[in-house]
């Protein structure tokens, strides 16, 4: 029987998580420590299983007296909005997360992390494969987001070297899906909210830069397929998402085409926003046979927006809401 951390289980991608790992038979033990920095107690309301445990707190700082078998690291923000405005909590989360959590860990222990496309910067290289090495600007303002995964990411390899750590780090592509917070401000979640409240959907830019859209489910399908696999013959990053790409004014197109009266507006383009992102899932394909991010743009933001018009409601008609 197995005893599992994870970090940052309270967030959007980390709850849809946890009711994959609940599932498991082999799991004794679940503690989760999450600051709630932007992840919502509401998230994991809905679990009623004696094996979960929270614990509210800085992944940089928890001290458990109990080593676990695997520990999984999601700690962050992942929203540019989010992690511009505290970047300095943003390393933190990542880099010294990752630090104090391997302390936790029993010899030989399996340490999982959720890195980034964020590592391959604004890439002059399409599809990017896990060897490109990116094109990102450490003085950037993405580069707190950007260069503490890479860091971590660092941290991990190198101690893979040198320790018999079993260490599994996915390089996460854009996701999107219920659960996402309103005021998160990532593109899918945020054209949506904008839709269903002032109608008034923001593109920065033109809208031609794009990226590639994941939904929740198939990503946390591809997740549980890599960090739950025993045993593992693939040591380096494997990229996990979706590979159709798709531009940031057709999203917003389709969300308006969803919520009639709703408009696109143009606004002033994100500084240093990259222009293009997509994965090549070669490896993906061969460390996980037959999984695949099947869900389109087009029935992953339904299901989204229809999430989200419940929540909306359920805040409308709240007391004093
Ligand atoms: N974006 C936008 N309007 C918004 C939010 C995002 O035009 O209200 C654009 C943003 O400029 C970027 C893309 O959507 O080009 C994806 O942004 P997001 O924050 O979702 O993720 P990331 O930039 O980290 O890929």
């Amino acid at each position: 029987m197995r005893s599992v951390l994870i970090s940052g289980g309270c967030g959007f991608l980390g709850s849809h998580l946890i009711d994959r790992l609940l599932l498991r038979t082999d799991l004794e033990r679940l503690v989760v420590v999450d600051n709630l920095w932007t992840g919502l107690l509401r998230n994991i309301a809905h679990i009623d299983d004696p094996r979960l445990g929270l614990e509210i707190q800085d992944a940089e700082s928890f001290v458990s007296r109990h080593r676990f078998d695997e520990i999984i690291h999601l700690a962050s923000p992942a929203s540019p909005v989010w992690y511009m405005r505290e970047p300095a909590r943003t390393i933190r989360a990542n880099i010294g997360g990752a630090l104090n959590l391997l302390s936790a860990l029993k010899p030989g222990g399996r340490f999982c992390f959720a890195s980034t496309s964020e590592v391959y910067g604004d890439p002059l290289v399409s599809p990017q494969p896990e060897s490109y090495r990116g094109s990102v600007d450490c003085t950037g303002p993405r580069s707190s987001y950007d260069e503490s995964k890479r860091c971590t990411e660092a941290l991990l390899f190198e101690q893979q070297r040198v320790s018999d750590l079993d260490i599994r780090v996915v390089r996460l592509f854009n996701t999107y899906g219920p659960r996402t917070r309103i005021d998160d401000g990532r593109a899918v979640s945020n054209f949506i909210c904008q839709a269903l409240t002032t109608g008034i959907v923001t593109v920065h830019g033109n809208g031609s830069q794009s990226r590639s859209w994941g939904y929740v489910d198939d990503i946390v399908t591809g997740l549980e397929r890599f960090f739950w696999r025993d045993p593992i013959d693939h040591r380096g990053p494997l990229n996990i998402g979706n590979n159709c790409e798709i531009s940031v004014l057709e999203i917003a197109e389709f969300v308006c085409s969803l919520v009639p009266g709703s408009r696109i507006e143009h606004h002033p383009p994100f500084p240093q926003d990259p222009t293009n992102r997509c994965p090549d899932l070669t490896s993906a394909e061969r460390v996980l046979p037959g999984w695949e991010a099947k869900t389109g743009y087009r029935d992953g933001i339904r299901l989204t927006l229809e999430w989200f018009r419940e929540q909306i409601a359920t805040t409308a008609s709240a007391p004093g809401g």
